[in-house]
C-alpha cells in the first residue's frame, strides 16, 4: 500500500535528530543550562552582519522578483557570482554553467548520487561517515560500500579503497573537513586517491567519480588549508552549502559544482538537472540565492569554534579521554569508555551529556561531540565529563 523503504526511513528517524529532540524536551523539563547538548551541528556563531543587511535590501525589492521562481538550476547572476569567487580562490575558470543551486549540501549530494546511479552501482564511503549518505545512496537504488579510514591518522586508506573498487563502483564520497572525525585530507592523500581512481577507471572502462562533500570547507584551525579536489581529479562533483560557513543551516542553500573537465560534461550536468527535477530540488530558495551571492566572499567566523575546540580538548585531557585532534569542522571524536557506544551514550545521558554514539556513523566504540555550542555549555559540562569518567574507574 505504501513504499516500505520510505516507511522504514520515516519510522527510524536519525539518531542525531532523536537525541536533539530529547535534549529540547529535557531542557524544558530541568532547565536550559542543566543539559549539555553536543548532539547536532547547529552553528552557535551568528551569521555575518552582511547576511542581515542583504536580507533587508532584498526584502525591500519588488515582491515579484524576490518571491518568484528562478530557473531550476538557480539565478544565472548568482551562479556567476559564485563561480567568480571560486575562480579567485582556486585559480579555476568556472562559469554559471558549472553550478546547480540546491537546498543545502544535502540537496546537492542527493542529486549528485541520483544523477550518477545506474542499476547495480556501488558507492564507496569512508567510515566513519555522515549517516545520511546511506539514505541517499539506498534511495537511489545503489549499494553503500563502507571502507574504514586509516586509524593511525584518519586519512583515506588507499589500499583498502583499492580492494573495495570493482566494475560496479560508480563513485567515492569524501568529506573534508570531516564530520565526525575533523580530519582534513592532505594533498598527498588526494593525489593517491586520484591516481587510484584514474587507474581503476581505465581498468573498468568507465569513469569513477569523486563526490566531494564540503559544507565545512571554511572551518579549519591554525594553518590548515583544504585542497581543492577538482584540481587533483577531473571527475569530481563538489557539494557545498553555506549552512556552516555562514551559519545558515535552516535556510537550505548550497550548490553542486560540475567542472567542464568531467567526462561527458554536457550529459552529466543535464543528468544533475534531471535528478534535481526528479527529487524536487529545483529553484533553490531565491532570497537565499541572493544572500549567498552577496556574501560569497564573507569569511567564516572560526574564532569561536577554535576557542571551543581548545576548551573541550582541555577538559578531555584533564579527565583522560582519548580523542582525535580536529583540524577542521566542529566535532570531536572521542573513544567511548566501553565497547558499546550506545550504552556509553546512555550512561552519559545520566549526567545530562548528549553525545552521539558512533554506530550511526558506521563504526563501533566512539562518540561524537558537536562543539558548535555556546562556550558556556562546554565550561559548565566539565564536572559532568569528570563524573562520567569516574563511572568507569
Ligand atoms: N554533509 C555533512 C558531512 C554534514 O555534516 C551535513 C550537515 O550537517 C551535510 C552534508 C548536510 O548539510 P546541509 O545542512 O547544508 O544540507
Amino acid at each position: 500500500m505504501i513504499n516500505q523503504a520510505m516507511l522504514a526511513l520515516g519510522q527510524e528517524p536519525s539518531s542525531i535528530r532523536e537525541l536533539f529532540a530529547y535534549g529540547l524536551a529535557r531542557k524544558a523539563e530541568i532547565g536550559e543550562d542543566k543539559v549539555f547538548d553536543f548532539s547536532i551541528g547547529n552553528p552557535s556563531v551568528p551569521s555575518p552582519a552582511k547576511v542581515g543587511e542583504t536580507l533587508t535590501s532584498v526584502a525591500a525589492s519588488p515582491a515579484q522578483g524576490v518571491h518568484g521562481y528562478s530557473p531550476a538550476a538557480g539565478l544565472e547572476s548568482v551562479r556567476s557570482a559564485i563561480a567568480a569567487s571560486l575562480n579567485r580562490r582556486f585559480g579555476t575558470n568556472y562559469t554559471a554553467r558549472n553550478l546547480y543551486m540546491t537546498c543545502g549540501a544535502a540537496g546537492a549530494l542527493a542529486i549528485a548520487i541520483k544523477a550518477l546511479s545506474e542499476p547495480d552501482d556501488e558507492i564507496i564511503v569512508n567510515t566513519p561517515f555522515f549517516p545520511e549518505y546511506r539514505v541517499w545512496i539506498e534511495a537511489s537504488g545503489d549499494t553503500l560500500v563502507p571502507v574504514p579510514m586509516r586509524t593511525s591518522d584518519f586519512q583515506l586508506d588507499i589500499d583498502a579503497l583499492r580492494a573495495a573498487i570493482n566494475k560496479h563502483t560508480k563513485a567515492v564520497i569524501i568529506n573534508s573537513p570531516n564530520n565526525p572525525v575533523g580530519v582534513v585530507y592532505s594533498e598527498q592523500t588526494l593525489q593517491a586517491l586520484a591516481q587510484l581512481l584514474t587507474e581503476s577507471a581505465e581498468q573498468y572502462g568507465h569513469p569513477i567519480f569523486i563526490i566531494a562533500d564540503e559544507p565545512y570547507r571554511e572551518i579549519v584551525y591554525a594553518d590548515v588549508t583544504v585542497p581543492w579536489v577538482p584540481s587533483f581529479y577531473k571527475d569530481t562533483i563538489v557539494c557545498y552549502s553555506w549552512s556552516k560557513s555562514l551559519s545558515l543551516p535552516g535556510e537550505r542553500i548550497g550548490y553542486a559544482l560540475v567542472p567542464d573537465q568531467v567526462s561527458n560534461f554536457d550529459q552529466l550536468y543535464a543528468a544533475l538537472c534531471g535528478a534535481g527535477r526528479a527529487l524536487g530540488f529545483v529553484c533553490a530558495p531565491v532570497i537565499f540565492q541572493h544572500v549567498a551571492a552577496a556574501c560569497v566572499d564573507e569569511p567564516a567566523d572560526v574564532a569561536a569554534y577554535a576557542r571551543n575546540r581548545e576548551a573541550l580538548t582541555a577538559i578531555m585531557d584533564e579527565c583522560g579521554y582519548e580523542y582525535i585532534q580536529p583540524q577542521g569542522a566542529f566535532y570531536l571524536w572521542v573513544r567511548a569508555l566501553e565497547p558499546d557506544a550506545r550504552a556509553f551514550a546512555e550512561t552519559a545521558k545520566r549526567h545530562e551529556l548528549l553525545l552521539v554514539p558512533s554506530d550511526s556513523f558506521g563504526v563501533e566504540g566512539w562518540v561524537r561531540l558537536g562543539y558548535c555550542v555556546a562556550e558556556s555549555v562546554i565550561r559548565n559540562a566539565a564536572p559532568a565529563f569528570k563524573a562520567l569518567k569516574q563511572d568507569y574507574e
